[in-house]
This record gives structure tokens, sequence and C-alpha cells, in this order.
């Protein structure tokens, strides 16, 4: 590391203190003109090209008290990186200290309690790998490359949130380092508004380096897709919605627009149920007999399995912009909107998602949690993506023109885990009537707002 080569921060940096904390960490400390810099500045969006002044590739909590002690006496910026999936890219932040916690991948699964000890730089995928060796698991998202940290402290949609709740409701207790670089544990039994803004409130409070999570007996499971053309989408998407709102809490389902490997354009339904298969199969079989599919892939798999299935579809560095709301009603003309627009849709890669939020997840209290969109609805998802730079400006036309032909459908609030850069309205949306409640406890555990660089909160008064 090359301290002289430090890019400009609020506080000039000087290379004795640099040198410093290299030596004071057990992980690495990169700056600019380090040969693995660049590497490590790069998030899942390849939108987003942020140079920070330092980056702390962090081995263990030691690391991360460092790291936030120093950015604070510096006057620095501080980002956290967990898996690096945000779409808004918060995970990095230009000219300030990153903290890069994916090397912190410890993991501990106790299967008499059911429970796991997580660290913050796992992705799904690890987690699920541990847990499932003694058949369990806890409620995560849908594509195993995403990070736990980001997802878990937003919310936390997948396929056990029927039967099982979000992520974060899932949540038992977590290690949290604080602005002043103190190490506090917060759950039901303590710290119990900082374990409630946890729970949904997105990184305000403090860098987590461990997260205990519940765990559930899980798999193998019953899940696939079931695929349409998308000239049937009125009929499919009908049909789902009446399906997936009479569902048992058993079966989560997602419904999808986009383009086929053959390149045509489909719909798809895809369910997971994870009760017992014989029970699914019967569950399953009005789908699998409903029209005329391209394709039928239900079938009995282990949970791993159905995790990773969609991975391909998101390797990291293409472009990506979203937009996405919540959506309680799937009607006709929603339907129209959505065929239109998926028909018209400029890039091959891009995909419209209906995430489909019930069960178990959809009866916690609003004010339990910090994550406070309660109630059966679906989670709508414009994610468009392309490879090429230059075909940014069609495909962001594209996705503002779609979403906003589909307001009229949909609620105020969205998922803070979909949201990119849309200022301040929609975080308020994002956080919805537990707003005030987490500015307090912003307020209270980081009253100087130093965690920022996030959806952010800004704290009470
Ligand atoms: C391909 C893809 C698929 C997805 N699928 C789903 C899904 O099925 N269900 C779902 O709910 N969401 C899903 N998401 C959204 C996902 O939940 C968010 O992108 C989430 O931020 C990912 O977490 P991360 O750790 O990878 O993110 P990062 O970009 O590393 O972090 C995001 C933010 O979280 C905060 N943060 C991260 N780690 C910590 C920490 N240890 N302590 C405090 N704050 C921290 C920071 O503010 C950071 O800026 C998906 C995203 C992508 C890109």
């Amino acid at each position: 590391m090359a301290a002289e080569q430090l890019t400009p921060s609020a506080t000039p940096l000087d290379g004795t203190a640099v040198q410093a904390l290299s030596a004071a960490v057990r992980g690495t400390v990169l700056c600019p003109s380090d040969d693995s810099y660049d590497t490590a500045r790069r998030v899942f969006n390849g939108m987003i090209d942020r140079r920070p002044a330092l980056i702390v590739r962090c081995a263990g909590t030691s690391d991360v008290i460092q790291g936030v002690n120093f950015a604070r006496t510096h006057g620095l910026v501080l980002s956290v990186r967990g898996g690096g999936h945000s779409v808004a890219g918060k995970a990095v932040c230009d000219g300030g200290l990153m903290l890069d916690l994916s090397g912190m991948k410890g993991v501990r699964v106790d299967p008499v309690r059911r429970t796991a000890d997580a660290q913050p730089g796992l992705l799904l995928r690890d987690l699920d790998h541990e847990t499932q060796a003694f058949g369990l698991a806890t409620p995560l998202g849908i594509v195993s490359v995403t990070g736990i940290a980001g997802l878990t402290l937003g919310g936390g949609l997948g396929w056990l949130n029927g039967k099982y709740g979000l992520a974060c409701d899932n949540l038992l207790s977590a290690d949290v380092v604080t602005a002043d670089g103190e190490l506090l544990t917060a759950s039901a039994a303590e710290l119990e508004d900082l374990f409630w803004g946890l729970r949904g409130g997105s990184g305000n409070f403090g860098i987590v380096t461990s997260f205990r999570y519940e765990l559930h007996p899980v798999g193998p499971v019953l899940a696939g897709g079931v695929t349409y053309p998308l000239s049937k989408a009125r009929e499919v998407l009908r049909f789902y919605h009446e399906f997936a709102s009479t569902c048992p809490d058993e079966l989560s389902t997602v419904g999808s627009l986009g383009t086929g490997p053959d390149g045509s354009l489909v719909v798809s339904i895809v369910v997971c149920y994870c009760g017992p298969i014989e029970a699914g199969q019967r569950v399953v079989r009005p789908l699998r007999e409903f029209g005329d599919p391209l394709e039928d892939g239900i079938q009995p798999m282990p949970y791993c399995t159905l995790q990773s299935a969609a991975d391909t579809g998101f390797p990291s560095g293409r472009q990506h912009y979203w937009k996405s709301s919540w959506l309680k009603d799937l009607n006709d003309d929603a339907i129209d909107v959505l065929a239109r627009f998926v028909a018209e849709n400029p890039s091959p890669t891009t995909g419209v998602g209906l995430q489909q939020m019930h069960g178990v997840a959809s009866r916690v209290d609003q004010a339990a949690t910090a994550f406070p969109h309660r109630g059966e609805q679906f989670d709508f998802l414009i994610l468009s993506n392309w490879d090429d730079p230059t075909d940014a400006e069609r495909n962001i036309e594209w996705t503002r023109a779609f979403f906003q032909a589909m307001q009229p459908f949909l609620e105020r609030g969205v998922y803070v885990n979909d949201l990119g850069d849309e200022g301040d309205d929609r975080v308020r949306a994002a956080y919805g009537v537990n707003y005030e409640r987490l500015a307090a406890v912003k307020k209270k555990y980081d009253p100087t707002n130093f965690f920022h660089s996030n959806h952010n909160i800004q704290p009470a008064g």
C-alpha cells in the first residue's frame, strides 16, 4: 500500500496514520495504487463507479472497530460492504473509507437449538450450505449470490416467507459496532429498541458483525417454474393472482415476465413448497394443469438447488437500473400494462418480478419490527439490466415510462432493498409508518448520522 497516493478526503490523510491503521488490522488496507483496489471497489451493479480513499478488508470485529474509529477520527465518510449487491451501490463511497466485510464468512450452526451465528460477509449460498448440512434453513432471498447482511437488515423476501416470515423476522440477536466503536449485542431481551430498528432499518445504526438466526427444518422442496408465452399473459396472471391468494403458507410464489432462453417473450410462475412433497403435489396441481405451458419444471429438489437456480441470470458487473413498489391488486388493467411494456423491452436480460408476500411474513404486526410493509401483496420489481454502457439511456427511459404507467396500480410503499438513489420521499416511503420511531432510535444510537452511506434515516430532532 502506497499511503502517499491517497485520494484527498475531508481531513487530509497522512501516510503515517494509514500505516498505523494497516499495522492495527488483521485484514488489509488498500489504497488506489494497490493492485487489488479496483477489484475491491467493484460492486454488483456495474453502473456504480466510486473510488474510496481507503478500503479496509476486515478479518474480524476488531478490524471493524479500527475502521470505524479511523473514519470518525479523520472525518471520512464510511461505507459498509457485505455482499455488495445493493443496486444503489451504497456499499462503496467516493473519497471515504469503505469497510469491506466480504472476507468475514464465519458461521456456526447449532443443530440442537436450531440457531446459526453468521458473519456479515456470507452470501446466501454460504449460509444455506452450512445449515442444510443439518436439514435446516432460515428464510433468506431467491438468488444465492446475494449478501445475507444487507438483505437481512432491509427485511429479506424469499422462498420461505410464507411459512417462516422474513429474514429479519428470524433474527434472534445481532452484534453491532456503533459509531463510537463500541460493540453492543441487541436482542429481544437487551437493547430492544436497537434490535427493533435492525430488523428493517437497513444498516442505519451500526455495523453488524454477527447475526444469530433461528433455523427451521427445510428440504427437500417441491419447486420450479411453469412457463407460458407472453401472449397468454392476461389468462396466466389472472390465474396466478387467484392461485397466489389462496395458497397455503408452505407455498411461496414469484411471477416473472421477460425473455426466455430461446429469445421468445414469456411469463412464468415459479413456486416453492417447503412442506411434505406429497402434500405439495396436491397444492401445485391446479397450476400444473392450467393452460398449455411451454415448460413445466416443477419437481422435488434439494433446497440449495432451488436457491441457486436463478444465479446465472445475475452475473456481477452488468449495468442495473431498478424500479419497484408494492402491488396489492393484480387486475386486468395492470396486467395489460405489464404485458405491453415487457413486449417492448429493450434488453433481453431485463425481467419483471412479482415476488409474493403472504402467510407468516404478511401477518406480523406492522410495528413489531422496523419493516413496515406487512399484508398480502406482491413486490413489483422492474429489473432493468444491460451490458453495454451506451445502452443506458434507452433502458432507463423505458424503465421510467413503464414504472410511470404502473402508478395507478401501485402502493406508495417500496421495499428498501429494491431502492436505487431515488431521493428522500422514496426513502421515507420505504420505512413508511415506522419512520419516526426509526428516527428516534437513530438519534439514540447514531446521533451524528455517522452511518449515512445507506438509505438514510435522519436522527430525530
Ligand atoms: C441479484 C439480486 C437478487 C436479489 N434478491 C433478493 C431477494 O430475493 N430478496 C430480497 O429481500 N432482496 C433481494 N435482493 C436485494 C438485496 O436484499 C439487497 O441488494 C441487499 O442490500 C443485499 O445485501 P448485500 O449485503 O449484498 O449488500 P451490500 O451492497 O453489501 O450492502 C447494502 C447496504 O447494507 C448495509 N450493510 C451491509 N452490510 C452491513 C453490516 N454488516 N452492518 C450494517 N449495515 C450493513 C449498508 O448500508 C450497505 O450499503 C437482491 C439483489 C440482487 C442484486
